[in-house]
């Protein structure tokens, strides 16, 4: 097995279930919920760890492929930003350091597409403010299922962000299981394909 990918293999949720902290779906409460903020940062903590010297400025300026994409997000989260003294790549909406930051942390790429959506989830999350609500939500709803290795197709995810953008957030909140759909509204013209 990669030993880059390694950690995130393990230790993760079989299915969406409930935290035991916030009592939303695991993943649901991020960042702010400790119990889930403990699960979706796991691989990222674990990573970093394993490295023999832990070096947040480093590993964020390195070049890219050097380290994993979780030690760079772990990395960055470390450092503030000198701009706007938020968490660096996650502060200020209109911070340039933090745009440049985060602009290069996405030359790493995740070896996966459902690790490339639990890093998106991650980032979208911590830095809400930097995105249309409704997209924050949309990554909200699928985070718990995104941590138990699935992946959301494109078109899917379109579709829950039609759902949410209607005002029915609470609605497919309620939802256990992908995929998350609800009885089709009537004013939404959906194309077939
Ligand atoms: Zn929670
Ligand atoms: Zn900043």
């Amino acid at each position: 097995m990669d030993a880059r990918v390694a950690n995130w293999r393990v230790d993760r949720p079989e299915t969406a279930k409930p935290c035991a902290t916030c009592g939303e779906l695991l993943g649901r409460g991020y960042p702010s919920c400790e119990g889930c903020a403990e699960v979706v940062d796991r691989p990222l903590r674990a990573d970093w760890t394993d490295l023999p010297e832990q070096d947040p400025e480093r590993v964020a300026d390195a070049a890219p492929g050097e380290y994993s994409w979780t030690c760079v997000d772990w990395a960055l989260r470390q450092l503030t930003c000198e701009g706007c003294r938020g968490e660096l790549a996650a502060g200020a909406p209109t911070c340039v350091g933090c745009a440049a930051a985060d602009s290069a942390r996405w030359e790493v790429q995740a070896p996966t597409t459902n690790e490339h959506a639990l890093r998106t989830a991650a980032v979208v999350l911590r830095a809400p403010s930097w995105r249309r609500e409704s997209v924050v939500s949309t990554w909200r709803l699928v985070l718990p299922f995104v941590l138990t290795g699935a992946v959301v197709p494109v078109a899917a995810m379109r579709q829950v962000r039609i759902y949410v953008l209607a005002g029915r957030y609470e609605e497919l909140a309620e939802l256990e299981a992908l995929p998350l759909a609800l009885p089709r509204l009537p004013w939404v013209t959906v194309t077939a394909g």
